[in-house]
């Protein structure tokens, strides 16, 4: 038997309490750092027959978590400058003592989480929570609200508490709201309780909190790979992606040992963080060294109101083309761009080949008006864009094409699916980039195309935000090892 807490992440510090928040929630990293102090705790084969086993056990188990180390790497892009260290917190939980006694002398209560699987049924699902309760699978079976646990998408997050015997005391599981339209603030609650020996069960809407959190990593394999084991969401880690796609070609340039920091929001439901990616907060900076080379952006409103990503130096990450008309997620970064395979030149194949799952999302990498929507021979599907300054951008292959001729686009925009329409042997995205009628490798247009700059009412205010995270930065790096630092 065993009880864990769900936050195990060793990178991730969780700040509670912070509401929805942008830039101005970076004033308080040293808070962050403070929060580092909520370890987790993980207490693990506990007996329930013998309650004083416990107490030895429960203290093993802090004293395993009583020091936490967190590598803090430095976001400021004169990083060089600034040595990388550890900081090191020594933790202590308070009245220890008291706290045994209490749990020794009561009858035990047992929590354990996990989340629903699609194969799961009420008895599969129960089991693994070590629940031993026949009545109340088939009250999961047979009560119409209670049924819900088991319907709709698996990934629930689910909380049982039993008595000591494996009864259940209560059972909830927190999971996206039914309303598409509450995704990104609420979620559905459902409630399975004990009352006078018979269970009831209720459904509600709740809103979602959000806490700031710092998490690193160092890519071994993969991105993703990196961002599980630092328990980052996948949409923080696309964003990621996404900010740095004109620096850093996450297709073909990420190295072993390249390394990255992010602060972002994450959403949670009654304070634990959500599992589901309906929904997902903001990442607010980041910081990623790729081959030697330093990046870093932090996330920031303009004057009009208009948020995206800023180097330190007040230029946008954003530029006039995306370096890649794929989302880089999960499913696409498993497929390398793959030039001609027997040229392995894109000039003599006049584009780029993105091999991707037939259905994968198409868009467009710039702004522009769709020139042509329909089929050619050997392009399949195909969606021929102009853009400003007499450039064009071609998708071929789609197996959909969701935009007509005439259409004004913008960038980021969905536009069709990936297929294997015309001369194509599998499914991929066939991608052309031309200047005044000339093939050019895309990437390269994107690195090179124009950037968006702050505006002079805005760059006074950026400037601020930027000086005071510099700031904190600095301080936190000031502070002395083996202390809690303390604004
Ligand atoms: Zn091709």
């Amino acid at each position: 038997m065993s009880i864990k807490t769900n936050q195990s992440a060793a990178f991730v510090a969780a700040l509670a309490d912070e509401p929805h928040g942008s830039m101005n929630k970076l004033s308080s990293l040293a808070s962050l750092l403070r929060a580092a102090a909520q370890v987790p705790t993980r207490i693990a084969d506990i007996g329930a027959r013998h309650p004083r086993t416990l107490t030895g056990v429960l203290v093993a188990g802090l004293m395993g978590f009583g020091v936490t180390a967190f590598g803090i790497a430095p976001l400021a892009p004169d990083a060089s400058d600034l040595p990388r260290r550890l900081v090191t917190e020594i933790v202590t939980a308070e009245n220890i003592p008291s706290q045994l006694e209490t749990l020794a002398s009561h009858p035990i209560e047992l929590y354990r989480s996990d989340l629903t699987r699609n194969a799961d049924t009420a008895d599969s699902l129960l089991a693994r929570l070590n629940v031993a309760d026949a009545a109340a699978a088939a009250y999961l079976r047979s009560d119409k609200t209670a049924r819900k646990l088991l319907e709709g998408r698996a990934g629930k997050m689910v909380r049982v508490r039993t008595s000591a015997s494996g009864e259940l005391e209560e059972l909830v599981a927190r999971y996206p709201a039914e309303n598409p339209e509450q995704f990104g603030t609420h979620f559905s609650r459902l409630r399975v309780s004990r009352v006078d020996g018979a269970l009831q069960a209720q459904i509600e809407v709740a809103e979602l909190d959000s806490q700031v959190r710092l998490g690193s990593g160092t890519i071994r394999s993969s991105l993703f790979a990196a961002t599980d084991e630092s328990r980052i969401p996948d949409p923080i880690a696309t964003q990621m992606a996404d900010m740095f796609s004109t620096d850093i070609d996450f297709h073909r340039e990420l190295r072993k040992g390249d390394t990255f920091t992010v602060i972002y929001e994450a959403l949670t439901a009654d304070g634990e963080p959500i599992t589901w990616n309906q929904a997902s907060g903001r990442v607010l900076a980041a910081e990623f060294v790729s081959n030697g080379r330093n990046y870093s952006a932090v996330w920031f409103k303009d004057s009009n109101g208009k948020g995206g990503y800023y180097g330190f130096d007040g230029e946008s990450k954003r530029r006039a083309f995306l370096a890649s008309p794929m989302e880089f997620s999960r499913v696409t970064s498993g497929f390398s761009m793959r030039f001609h395979p027997i040229l392995q030149n894109w000039r003599a194949h006049l584009g780029v080949d993105y091999g991707a799952p037939t259905g994968t999302a198409v868009r467009t990498v710039g702004d522009g008006v769709v020139d042509f929507a329909g089929w050619q021979n050997g392009y399949g599907n195909v969606i021929q864009i102009r853009h400003s300054n007499d450039r064009t951008t071609l998708y071929g292959h789609l197996s959909r094409i969701e935009v007509r001729k005439g259409q004004h686009v913008e960038q980021g925009m969905r536009i069709g699916a990936v297929g294997a329409t015309g001369w194509a042997t599998g499914p991929h995205l066939h991608f052309e980039f031309r200047v005044k009628g000339q093939h050019q490798d895309p990437l390269a247009i994107a690195k090179t195309s124009e950037a968006i700059v702050l505006s002079a009412a805005s760059r006074a205010q950026f400037a601020t935000m930027a000086q005071s995270l510099r700031q904190q930065l600095q301080a936190a790096e000031a502070a002395p090892q083996g202390t809690a630092y303390v604004e």
